[in-house]
């Protein structure tokens, strides 16, 4: 096959794999990257038809296309894998900088002193070095959460080294260690070998897409709007699935049940708006205050369910007094007056045989005991082995009237 039809390959897929990133990102416009990624198969098309009009253009305009097209491609790729991560853009100056010293060199072995191989080599070693930089950036990120992030480093960063060492094998061929039809072969595999890889890369920006798309929808599905914590039915799930790992790790379990106090009169007094921004509030105070790894989910209204895994009764009721004190000293910031808040807590440990509805019920009932008994406290379940609830309570005072119930 001769390089010419090869470049026409080439400029097709790269004109389709544009056209499809374009339809893509029109109807995911909120993943970040995803436009850069777009213009950088653009201008990878614009570089294919750059050298196909070579021979039909002066050679300087056809170098300087050449080079400012495949720099493009490179550095939006770059952009793009950035933005992807999270990575706040590179200042402007760098891309300039670049630009301008690869067009002075190319300029330079153009039309001062002429040598293709020079221009071609300081051309290969920019491209290739910002090719390994796309794929050390994505590796920088959860690579582990997110497959497409394997292919795309191991694609960019292979097409990186492959340009390093494009010049290097070239050079050989010049020094006579390849015949004629083993230096065809090379520039035709050297064609061939971008291509995979940047058909690959572009595989893997789709398959990138895909995974945000998917990470956003169930975030959607599993999350509760008002304040970004589970809501009841991931929450079910996710308390299910640690119950088993307890079982099968012979671990304790237990789970917290908040109910906030008079939550009506917040709403009565400040309005609705303060009354969900109280609601926001409360969960940043339990955030702060569970350990990682504790589960936080929002059962409904304002009443909020936490599991901790790991825990016993006696730590579980120590974190409920924490949270409990934790909620009444961050009172939420209000004008004129800040709003204090207090909550009822009931606590119950997970029992052999239990499921997630069955303790969470237990640590219900412990709440509604908490609120009888006066609100801003805590409240153990009573378990098989340690039946009615006078059991002393490491943070509540043992001389609980039991005649309140
Ligand atoms: P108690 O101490 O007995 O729990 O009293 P309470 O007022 O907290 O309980 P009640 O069940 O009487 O009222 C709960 C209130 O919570 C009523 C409801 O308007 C309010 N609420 C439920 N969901 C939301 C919400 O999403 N936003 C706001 N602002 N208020 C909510
Ligand atoms: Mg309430
Ligand atoms: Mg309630």
């Amino acid at each position: 096959m001769h390089s010419p039809t090869l470049l026409i390959l080439a400029a097709i897929l790269m004109g389709i794999m544009a056209l499809m990133l374009l339809a893509a990102w029109r109807f995911n416009r909120q993943i970040a990257g995803f436009g850069a990624w777009t213009l950088a198969y653009l201008s990878g098309f614009l570089f294919c038809i750059s050298l196909l009009l070579r021979p039909a253009l002066p050679e300087i305009a056809s170098v300087l296309a050449a080079q400012v097209f495949i720099f493009l491609m490179a550095y939006l790729n770059l952009t793009g894998t950035r933005a992807y991560i999270g990575l706040p853009v590179l200042p402007k100056a760098y891309p300039m900088l670049g630009l301008a010293a690869l067009l002075v060199v190319s300029t330079w072995f153009t039309l001062v002193e002429p040598n293709g191989g020079a221009r071609f080599a300081v051309s290969s070693l920019m491209i290739g070095s910002i090719f390994l930089l796309c794929a050390r950036t994505i590796a920088k990120g959860k690579i582990h959460d997110y497959p497409a992030r394997y292919l795309y480093a191991t694609a960019s960063g292979f097409h990186g080294l492959f340009l390093l060492l494009r010049p290097w094998l070239f050079a050989l061929g010049s020094n006579g260690l390849f015949d004629e039809q083993q230096a065809i072969a090379l520039s035709q595999f050297v064609i061939i070998e971008s291509i995979v890889t940047i058909v690959l890369m572009a595989f893997a920006i789709v398959m990138l897409a895909n995974e945000r798309v998917t990470l956003e929808l169930r975030s959607v599905a599993d999350c509760d709007p008002l304040t970004g914590t589970f809501n009841r039915r991931s929450f079910l799930t996710l308390l299910d699935k640690s119950i088993s790992v307890a079982v099968r790790g012979n671990t304790p379990l237990s789970v917290m049940l908040v109910d906030l106090d008079h939550f009506k009169k917040i709403n009565d007094t400040w309005g609705h708006q303060t009354g969900d921004e109280a609601l926001r509030h409360f969960v940043a105070v339990a955030e702060n205050c569970v350990r990682h790894g504790d589960v936080i989910g929002r059962m409904g209204g304002e009443e909020f369910a936490i599991f901790l895994p790991h825990a016993g009764l006696v730590e579980a009721m120590a974190a409920a007094n924490r949270l409990l004190v934790a909620i009444e000293t961050h009172p939420v910031a209000n004008e004129p007056t800040p709003i204090s808040m207090t909550a009822s807590i009931g606590v119950a440990d997970w029992q052999p045989g239990e499921t997630a509805e069955t303790v969470l019920n237990r640590a219900d009932e412990s709440m509604y005991r908490a609120k009888r008994r006066g609100r801003n406290r805590v409240e153990q379940a009573p378990t098989n082995n340690r039946q009615g609830d006078d059991w002393p309570h490491p943070g509540n005072s043992p001389a609980t009237d039991p005649s309140l119930d």
